[in-house]
C-alpha cells in the first residue's frame, strides 16, 4: 500500500524560483526514506508540499488517499493531524514545560485530560525524557530538545512523520540517537521521511535514499 504519491509535481514560487521540477515519488506504508541533496535543492519545499504548507504549481500529490490539491480548510487541517513534523530548530514553546509542549496538540484537538495523560508518559519514555517532563526547553540540550519535538510530533500517533534536517543542529552522537528514535518509530509502523544533507549519517545506514538536485529527483538507493 502506498502512503504518499507525487506525480509530475512542479513548484515555482511567486518570485519565479523553480524549487521542484517534474518530481515523481512513491512512499509505501512502512518506508523509511532519506531525501538528500545540497542546500537550496528543494528538500524543504517537498516536505512543505506534503504537509500542505505550500501548494504545488502543477502535478498531483496524494497523501493517505487524499489529493492535496483538492483539500481546503477543515479537511486539510484533518489531514495535517495525521502528519507529524519535526524541524531542524525544534520550534518548542519556550514558556511551556516538556509535558505541556508534547500534550499541547492533543489538548488543542480536544482530547480528554485522561487520554492525554495516557499518551504522554509512554511517548516521553520512548524518547528517553520521562525524567524531564517538568523542564523548560532552555533547560535542555539541543539533542533533548529535538527529542521533545519528536515526542510532540508522534504523540497523536500519525501514520506519517516528516523530519526536515532533524540533525542539522546536532553533533554526531545526538544525531545518531535521533535517527535511532526515528527508526524505532518506523519499526512500530510509522512511515518516516527525513531530509538531510548529512552524508555520513546517510552512508552509515542502509535505508533507501532519493536525492534532489536543482529541484529534480536524480538518484535513488533502493
Ligand atoms: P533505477 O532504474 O535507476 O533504479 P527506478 O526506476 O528503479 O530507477 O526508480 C527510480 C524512481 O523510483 C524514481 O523516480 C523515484 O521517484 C522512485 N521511487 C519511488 N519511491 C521510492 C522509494 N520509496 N525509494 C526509492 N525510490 C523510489
Ligand atoms: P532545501 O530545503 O533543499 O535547502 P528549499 O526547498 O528550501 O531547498 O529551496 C528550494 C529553492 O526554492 C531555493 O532556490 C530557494 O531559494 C527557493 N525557495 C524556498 N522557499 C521559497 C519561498 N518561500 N519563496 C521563494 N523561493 C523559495
Amino acid at each position: 500500500p502506498t502512503l504518499v504519491t507525487l506525480a509530475g509535481v512542479n513548484k515555482t514560487y511567486d518570485n519565479g524560483s523553480q524549487a521542484l521540477r517534474d518530481l515523481n515519488l512513491q512512499v509505501k506504508k512502512g518506508d523509511f526514506l532519506f531525501v538528500t541533496g545540497p542546500s537550496g535543492a528543494g528538500k524543504s519545499t517537498l516536505l512543505k508540499l506534503l504537509y500542505g504548507q505550500e501548494r504545488a504549481t502543477s502535478g498531483d500529490i496524494i497523501v493517505d488517499g487524499q489529493n492535496l490539491a483538492k483539500l481546503r480548510g477543515n479537511r486539510l487541517a484533518m489531514l495535517r493531524r495525521r502528519i507529524g513534523i519535526v524541524f531542524q530548530d525544534y520550534k518548542l514553546i519556550p514558556r511551556r514545560t516538556v509535558a505541556e509542549n508534547v500534550s499541547f496538540v492533543l489538548w488543542a484537538q480536544g482530547y480528554s485530560r485522561r487520554e492525554i495523560n495516557r499518551r504522554l508518559r509512554p511517548t516521553l519514555r520512548m524518547v528517553g525524557l520521562q525524567h524531564k517532563a517538568s523542564c523548560f526547553p532552555d533547560q535542555l540540550s539541543g539533542g533533548e530538545q529535538q527529542r521533545v519535538s519528536i515526542a510532540r510530533a508522534v504523540v497523536g500517533t500519525p501514520p506519517l512523520l516528516l523530519a526536515d534536517e532533524p540533525t542539522g543542529n546536532l553533533d554526531g552522537d545526538n544525531s545518531r540517537q535521533v535517527i535511532k528514535i526515528l527508526e524505532k518509530l518506523n519499526s512500530i509502523g510509522i512511515t518516516v521521511l527525513i531530509t538531510t544533507h548529512d552524508e555520513p549519517l546517510v552512508r552509515a545506514s542502509n535505508h533507501p535514499v532519493v536525492q534532489i538536485q536543482d529541484g529534480r529527483l536524480t538518484h535513488v538507493r533502493h
